[in-house]
């Protein structure tokens, strides 16, 4: 293009150069020749009034002796003076000139009226004296120098057009080479991110667009990764280490691959590799495999060792979709299955995904209806002084009952919610109905119990997130004190930055905080010194392996959790031996389906009377 743009340029100045050279030229030239022909009327102006005399005498030996001073003239080449009759009276021809051209001027006798040709100018002027013609004098001046000085101008116009054209094409080769680089430099944007250098997702969704044309018998596969903590990395060390952790994890897929495959970060922390000819499904599934492997490393970012993994999901074409919108949903819904089965794997894609992501889909739509609609349902777990056996608490659980599919398991829905904005309602909804729940069962009571919610990472992030937990604490009048927010530590380590700052203000309301399913997640029991929290619940899986099995770990978390001053939850404690283990280990609240399996609201009024008019007791309240 940008040399079009050079070519079409230098010709169009070359064009109006010799455009306006030829008109100058012409002008020029038609200034010359009018001078030439005044200055030959003034000559023979001069001649006719000298040759009065001689011509009246008929003496032309004088007027040969005046002709010759012409001789000086040297544009004048002839002159030719006539009688009254015609017949020639005298003439003169300047010397050198050939016969023809000195004959030039009497055969123009005929001619009345000055003119001229190419080579010559004539003019005729009349010898008149006392108003008697006593004779014409013709004149032929050559139009020679004349063109000397045209030949001249024209030489110098050639000159100063040539250093135009220099000027212009110099002019114009730079303003190429820049318009170039410019081109350059936008298809370089465009195409490119620029932060890893690797095609960015409109060229990857081009190239893959040019690869999968119809008719194309290319086998390929589209494995799309998903770092699993980039946020943590983001959160906690900035994004500069952030970013040099794409840069690193683009280096690592670069070399994950075949140099034939086309790698790409298509989004955040999203990148996508196009792995062409990978002839069957082994080939592909390895191919993502060790991409997973690859990524499940420490990066060293500036010093720091970060451990990432990532999760994987890929499709083929043309086996699982025929063009590139299904070949990307397929990969895509792999994906989220990849992340929902714990993330850190690769998935391959399988036709039933299909079904489960448009049951989500449709889930999602109709769960949004069920929150506006108020058909969700709590229902609450009682929780138990372990020592005393006490109700000290109980934990909100959501239910929904699907007009058609019935009960569907918040492990279900719940997900859903959190990979929408869907949450933030649902979350809201959960706590102004947990603490409407609560200020009720407490009404009359002596002893009140207070309420857990569960609280999800996107509802933490979210800036209004303080403020709706404690309008819905003011809405019903609960005190803080009487609300408990169970919090993951996934969640928390995702946000730690975030999470912190939220946490002490929540604190200070004087809301309490707990760690839910503890030690499932990463955190190092140290860690935990850094959250304001009030307890802590170990996991349904280190309970549910009590007492054969899991001592040693429970009995450190219980010591550690201690000696933080947090108290200490069991989950999910389902036998009397796990019960009695407990107890003698020393934790402090038990809350399972041993104890008390999570009942209607209705339900857990009777409990909390119940629990209310024999507190004065003091005996155990777990059978
Ligand atoms: P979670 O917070 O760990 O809740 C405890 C889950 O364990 C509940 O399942 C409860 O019914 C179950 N459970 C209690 N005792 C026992 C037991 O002895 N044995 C066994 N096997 N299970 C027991 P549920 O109600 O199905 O909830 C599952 C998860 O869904 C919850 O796990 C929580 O992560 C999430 N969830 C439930 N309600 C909400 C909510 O309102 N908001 C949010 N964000 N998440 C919720
Ligand atoms: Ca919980
Ligand atoms: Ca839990």
């Amino acid at each position: 293009m940008t040399r079009a743009i050079g070519r079409v340029n230098i010709v169009g100045i070359a064009i109006a150069l010799l455009i306006s050279s030829a008109g100058l030229l012409a002008y020029q030239a038609l200034s010359l020749r009018s001078a030439l022909t005044a200055d030959a009327r003034l000559q023979a102006a001069m001649v006719s009034a000298n040759i009065t005399a001689s011509l009246m005498f008929h003496d032309v030996q004088a007027t040969t002796e005046i002709l010759r001073p012409l001789a000086n003239v040297p544009y004048v080449e002839s002159v030719v003076v006539f009688n009254p009759k015609g017949t020639q009276h005298a003439r003169y021809a300047r010397a050198g000139i050939s016969e023809d051209e000195a004959n030039e001027g009497t055969l123009s006798r005929a001619m009345v009226r000055d003119h001229f040709t190419l080579s010559d100018v004539f003019v005729a002027t009349p010898v008149i004296h006392d108003g008697e013609t006593l004779g014409t004098v013709v004149l032929v001046a050559s139009t020679e120098g004349m063109v000397q000085e045209l030949g001249r101008y024209a030489g110098f116009l050639i000159a100063a057009c040539a250093g135009a054209l220099w000027v212009s094409s110099v002019v114009t080769s730079r303003m190429k080479a820049r318009v170039f680089a410019a081109e350059q430099e936008l298809a370089y944007l465009a195409n490119t991110d620029p932060l890893t250098d690797l095609p960015n997702r409109r060229a990857f969704y081009e190239a893959l667009a040019a690869r999968l044309r119809p008719g194309c018998n290319e086998r390929l596969a589209l494995i799309l990764i998903d770092l699993d903590n980039f946020k943590i990395v983001n959160d906690t060390l900035g994004h500069g280490a952030g970013d040099e952790l794409l840069r690193s994890v683009a280096g690592a897929l670069r070399a994950a691959v075949r140099s034939t495959d086309v790698v790409s970060r298509i989004g955040g922390d999203e990148f996508a590799v196009l792995a062409v000819d990978d002839a069957d499904r082994h080939g592909s599934r390895h191919t993502a495999e060790r991409i997973t492997t690859v990524l499940a490393r420490s990066f060293d970012l500036h010093g720091a060792e970060v451990r990432v993994t990532a999760s994987v999901g890929f499709s083929q074409f043309p086996g699982d979709a025929a063009d590139v919108a299904s070949l990307v949903s397929s990969a895509d819904i792999a994906l989220y299955a990849a992340k929902s089965s714990g993330k850190n794997v690769a998935v391959e894609f399988m036709p039933q995904m299909t079904t489960d992501a448009q049951r989500r889909a449709r889930l999602e739509r109709e769960l949004r209806d069920a929150i506006e609609q108020d058909a969700l349902e709590l229902a609450y777990q009682p929780q138990y002084d372990c020592q005393t056996g006490r109700l000290v608490g109980a934990e909100a659980l959501v239910r929904w009952t699907h007009p058609t599919d019935g009960n569907i398991a918040p492990m279900e829905f719940v997900p859903i919610a959190e990979n929408s904005e869907l949450i933030l309602a649902l979350g809201q909804w959960v706590m102004r109905r947990a603490c409407r729940d609560a200020v009720r069962w407490n009404t009359e009571a002596r002893n009140p119990v207070g309420v857990s919610v569960n609280v999800s990472a996107r509802q933490l992030r979210e800036p209004r997130f303080q403020r709706d937990v404690l309008d819905a604490l003011n809405e019903h009048a609960l005190p803080a004190d009487l609300l408990e927010l169970e919090l993951t530590e996934s969640l928390l380590m995702a946000n730690m930055a975030v999470a912190v700052n939220v946490m002490k203000q929540l604190r200070a309301e004087g809301i309490r905080l707990s760690i839910d399913d503890f030690g499932t997640g990463y955190s190092s029991l140290s860690y935990l010194q850094s959250f304001p929290l009030s307890q802590l619940k170990i996991d349904r899986s280190f309970v549910k392996a009590l007492p054969q099995a899991g001592q040693p770990i429970v009995t450190a978390i219980i010591s550690m959790a201690h000696s933080f001053g947090l108290t200490v939850v069991a989950e999910g404690v389902e036998y009397p031996a796990q019960l009695a283990w407990l107890r003698d280990a020393g934790c402090d609240i038990v809350q399972g389906f041993l104890t008390g399996r999570p009942i209607s609201f209705a339900e857990i009024v009777q409990v909390v009377r119940k629990a209310d008019g024999s507190a004065a007791a003091t005996d155990c309240r777990i059978e």
